[in-house]
This record gives structure tokens, sequence and C-alpha cells, in this order.
């Protein structure tokens, strides 16, 4: 899962390291702060599989 913002910069992935929730959390936050537009796009097999 990716999430990023349609208005800033901002921008959350679980190739960093967080859960989907986590990330999920992260999205609400910055539009309850910002009242920016966060949009999401799943990220393709490559990216889930790390082993
Ligand atoms: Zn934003």
């Amino acid at each position: 899962m990716h999430k990023y913002c349609l208005e800033c910069g901002w921008r959350a992935s679980t190739e960093d390291g967080d859960s989907e929730r986590e990330i999920s959390r992260k999205a609400i936050e910055h539009f309850v702060e910002t009242g920016h537009t966060v949009d999401s796009i799943p990220l393709p097999p490559r990216c889930v599989i790390k082993n």
C-alpha cells in the first residue's frame, strides 16, 4: 500500500516499513491536520515479497 497527498509532497508506504494499518492512520492524521486529499495505490507484488 502506498498513500500520497494530492496537494503537497506527503507520502507513506509499506516500503518504508510501516504496516498498512499504520499508513491508513497516518493518512487520516494528515487529512485531519491539513484538509488535504490523500489518494492511495496498491504496490505491485514485487514490493510485497521481500524474502
Ligand atoms: Zn498534504
